[in-house]
C-alpha cells in the first residue's frame, strides 16, 4: 500500500489535465457555477438536499480571498434565484486564515451575514490539524452573532470529544465525519475501528444533548450506527441528516433517502478543480483507490 501511495504522489503531476478531469468527473460538479446548479437541481429532483462548495484552499494572497468571498456571494444569490434546496460549505484557509485570522473573520462574516438575510445555513468545513483551534475560535465568535452556522468535527482526532463537549455549551450544529487529512498518531487515532467507535460516540453525544447533527459518511456500518442512535433516542427526521459526497456510493445514498431520512450531498465545483483533485490525492492517496474501485465497480 505504501508503494501504491508513493506511486500516486509521484505520478500525479505527470497526469494530463483531461485525464484527471475524467477521474474526477463524478466527484466534482464542474468548473462553473452553472455546472453546480445543474447537479443541485438533479439532486433536488430526487429529494436530496445539497451543500455547495466553491473549490479552493489555503489562499496566500488577499485578492484570492476577496475573489472567493465574491464567488460565495454569487452562489448565495443563485441559490435564491434558482430556488435551490442547498446551503453552503466554506473553508477558512480559502478565506484568509493563513494570512491573518482577523482578515479571515471579516471575510466569513460577509458571507454569513448575507446568508442570514435568506436564512441560508453556512457550514464551516474542518481542515488539517494545524488550523483546528483557530477554526473553532473563529466559529465561536461567529456563533455569537449568527444562528445560521455550524462546524465540522473529525472523529480521527483525539481532541474531538472535548471539542464537542465544549461546543455543546453553545448549542452547536455539527457535521461529524472521520476526517480526510493524514495526521500523526500523537493527535489522531490510527486504528479504523477506533475512528469508527469515536464517530459513533461523537454523534451520540451531540444528538443526546439536543444538537442537530449531519452524519457524514459512506461507511454503511456508521450509517447503521446513526440509524440506531436516532431510533433509540426517538428523534424526529428534522433533528438530523445524513450527508455524502457527490458521486460516492449512490446506491447507499438512495437506500437512505428511500427510507425517508433527510440526506444532503456535498457538491464541490469551481475553476480550481484540478488543483483540488491533485492536492486531495496527494494528501491522501487512499482516495485514488476509491476512485479506481468505483470506476471498475468494485466494493
Ligand atoms: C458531506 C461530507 C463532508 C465532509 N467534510 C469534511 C471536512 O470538513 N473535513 C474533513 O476532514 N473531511 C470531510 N469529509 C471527508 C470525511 O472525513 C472522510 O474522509 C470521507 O467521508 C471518507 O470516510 P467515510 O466515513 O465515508 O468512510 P470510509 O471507510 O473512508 O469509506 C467508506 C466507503 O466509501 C467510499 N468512499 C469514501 N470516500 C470516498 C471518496 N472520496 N471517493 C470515492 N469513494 C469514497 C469507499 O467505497 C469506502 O469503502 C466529508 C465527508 C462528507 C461525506
Amino acid at each position: 500500500m505504501r508503494l501504491f501511495n508513493l506511486l500516486v504522489v509521484w505520478f500525479l503531476p505527470l497526469v494530463p489535465k483531461p485525464i484527471v478531469r475524467l477521474f474526477s468527473k463524478p466527484y466534482v460538479a464542474g468548473p462553473k457555477l452553472e455546472d453546480a446548479v445543474q447537479s443541485v437541481k438533479d439532486l433536488n429532483s430526487r429529494g436530496i438536499m445539497a451543500t455547495l462548495d466553491v473549490l479552493g484552499e489555503s489562499a496566500q494572497a488577499a485578492e484570492e480571498c476577496a475573489q472567493a468571498v465574491e464567488e460565495y456571494l454569487t452562489v448565495l444569490d443563485t441559490i435564491q434565484k434558482e430556488n435551490l434546496d442547498s446551503n453552503i460549505s466554506i473553508k477558512l484557509t480559502q478565506l484568509g486564515l493563513n494570512i491573518d485570522p482577523e482578515f479571515c473573520y471579516d471575510n466569513i462574516r460577509k458571507i454569513v451575514a448575507k446568508a442570514a438575510e435568506t436564512a441560508t445555513f453556512v457550514r464551516v468545513d474542518m481542515e488539517d490539524s494545524s488550523v483546528t483551534t483557530l477554526t473553532i475560535d473563529l466559529f465561536l465568535r461567529l456563533q455569537k452573532d449568527f444562528s445560521n452556522v455550524g462546524i465540522v468535527i473529525q472523529s480521527y482526532l483525539r481532541r474531538s470529544l472535548d471539542d464537542v463537549t465544549d461546543l455543546l455549551k453553545t448549542h452547536t450544529n455539527f457535521r461529524v465525519c472521520k476526517g480526510i487529512y493524514v495526521e500523526p498518531r500523537q493527535i489522531a487515532y490510527k486504528d479504523p475501528q477506533t475512528v469508527n467507535d469515536n464517530f459513533t460516540l461523537l454523534v451520540e453525544t451531540a444528538l443526546k444533548n439536543g444538537s442537530y447533527v449531519g452524519i457524514a459518511t459512506h461507511d454503511e456500518k456508521l450509517v447503521w450506527q446513526g440509524l440506531r442512535i436516532v431510533h433509540e433516542l426517538g428523534l424526529k427526521k428534522e433533528d438530523y441528516e445524513f450527508q455524502m459526497l457527490l458521486g460516492v456510493d449512490e446506491e447507499l445514498r438512495d437506500i437512505i433517502v428511500r427510507s425517508g431520512h433527510h440526506l444532503r450531498v456535498y457538491v464541490p465545483f469551481g475553476k480550481h478543480w484540478h488543483a483540488y483533485c491533485v492536492r486531495r490525492l496527494k494528501e491522501n492517496p487512499k482516495i485514488a483507490l476509491y476512485v479506481i474501485k468505483a470506476l471498475f465497480g468494485l466494493r
